[in-house]
């Protein structure tokens, strides 16, 4: 687990002990070794499996490429969380966000586990041929430790519906007879997947913003002024009313919010700066996000970066280089690209009030306690992204079931999940100032820890 990510749950550990309504059944030293029970549990990964496929790439080469996948906890179900296919994937990596997944299904009450899967390569550089193979392969490697009730991937970084009917195709070939359509989530709609799965991570993201800003902090104003909270003056300026809007990435999640936030029935925002790995393009105006998505799609996936690509594009914007996304003057930034990408060299020049995390672990701890400091609101990837998480979870059930919801249908259930998270941890958050990260994990934990407790795994 990383730094930041155990910091925060021994600290979570920590405060839960002192809350004598956790376990009360436990007192003075027996509580106490179970607290640190806990702290091991959650702070190594059950198992760790790791393996090179062998690759015959189109040249003829044999290649050899590190392929992993952590089953960090499986006490509130099967494992599950996505597979990446990156170059900077490392164990260290996939252990750190492996955690996560536990945190975040805990937070969201969903019933599985925590797990992650990582490839180390870069696939632009490879054809689609050898990303069959390697989707192949890393199924063949990993053939016994996968299942629908036993750990279930789902896309990343670098993966989709492509990989994911692959790799199901190969599960189904390696398991006859056997359920398959449960092994793997965020498939293609033509094999089994969910309507809304593709958009689910974006859309949540976005529905916890317009969640905190039009709906929650309205609604309890009068109460959440009597907390005097520092936290509420970053918020109080911004409800219910027009925001500029930044969004580092363009993938599959960046995408969406910039284009739930431009097309928000309620307000008029301007998406002001949106970036990809190769660019930011700015406009103080906002930006015409539906024509930036329409060209995206048929550019694979990137942002137009010269002028004459804006040209073709239709679109007025200035070019920046790919960091500017992160500091320009907004009062909303989405970070929805990788990891670490505000730090402590960076963060001071990140002026945002409110600061969403679209991707897993984009704030490094110590940029996250210079941001408190301030009083800036970040809202934690576990809870701002399991959008995704959540509807792979309605695409299980649907696979188990053969029933298939309706677009509509799942969007109802995914908002009315995260509305649940929601109403948990604000009230905290907003009673008790401390990062919103934090509050999110004490839940997260709390919960984790009542079901090893029930399962005797803290003796
Ligand atoms: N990769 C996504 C995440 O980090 C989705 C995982 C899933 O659907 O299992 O939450």
């Amino acid at each position: 687990m990383g730094r930041q990510t155990s910091a925060i749950v021994e600290q979570s550990l920590r405060v839960l002990l002192a809350n004598n309504s956790i376990l009360p059944h436990l007192a003075g030293e027996t509580r106490e070794q179970a607290f640190q029970s806990l702290g091991a549990i959650l702070s190594t990964p059950n198992k760790t499996h790791k393996a090179f496929l062998r690759i015959t790439l189109d040249s003829g080469v044999v290649v050899r490429i590190p392929a992993y996948r952590i089953q960090h906890n499986d006490a509130l179900g099967p494992y599950k969380g996505g597979i990446r296919f990156h170059e900077s994937v490392n164990e260290d990596e996939v252990t750190n966000l492996a955690a996560l997944m536990t945190l975040k299904n805990a937070l969201h009450n969903v019933p599985f586990g925590g797990g992650k899967g990582g490839v180390g390569i870069s696939p632009r550089q490879y054809s689609e041929r050898e990303l069959y193979l390697i989707c192949k392969k890393y199924v063949q490697y990993f053939t016994d430790i996968l299942g629908p009730d036993k750990d279930i991937p789902a896309p990343d970084m670098g993966t989709g519906e492509r990989e994911m009917d692959w790799m199901t195709a190969e599960y189904k070939s390696t398991h006859p007879g056997q359920p398959y359509l449960g092994s793997f989530t965020g498939k293609s709609i033509a094999f089994g997947g969910s309507l809304g799965r593709r958009e689910a991570t974006g859309k949540g993201v976005y529905f916890v913003l317009q969640y905190l800003l039009q709906h929650f902090v309205i609604n309890h104003l009068s109460q959440l002024q009597a907390y005097n909270n520092p936290y509420l003056e970053s918020v109080k300026a911004y409800l219910n009313r027009p925001l500029s809007i930044a969004v580092q990435g363009f993938g599959n999640v960046g995408s969406v919010i910039a284009q739930e936030a431009f097309r928000d029935p309620n307000h008029k925002h301007r998406v002001v700066a949106v970036s990809d790995r190769n660019v930011t393009l700015y406009n103080e105006q906002g930006l015409e996000i539906d024509r930036l998505i329409a060209y995206t799609q048929a550019h694979q996936g990137e942002l137009p970066a010269t002028k004459q690509l804006l040209e073709i594009a239709g679109i007025e914007a200035q070019l920046l280089d790919r960091e500017a996304v992160l500091y320009q003057h907004v009062d909303v930034l989405f970070l929805a690209a990788l990891e670490e990408q505000v730090h402590k060299d960076n963060v001071h020049r990140v002026t945002a009030n409110i600061i969403v995390e679209g991707a897993n672990a984009p704030i490094t701890g110590e940029a996250d306690d210079i941001l408190a400091q301030r009083h800036a609101i970040v809202i934690p990837d576990i809870l701002a992204n399991a959008g995704g998480v959540i509807v792979s979870y309605f695409e299980w059930l649907q696979g188990r079931d053969t029933q298939y919801f309706t677009e509509e249908h799942v969007y109802e259930m995914l908002y009315d999940k995260m509305r649940t998270t929601l109403d948990q941890v604000l009230p905290v958050f907003f009673e008790h100032p401390q990062q919103l990260r934090q509050c999110c994990y004490n839940q997260a934990v709390m919960r984790l820890c009542n079901i090893l407790y029930r399962q005797g795994k803290l003796y």
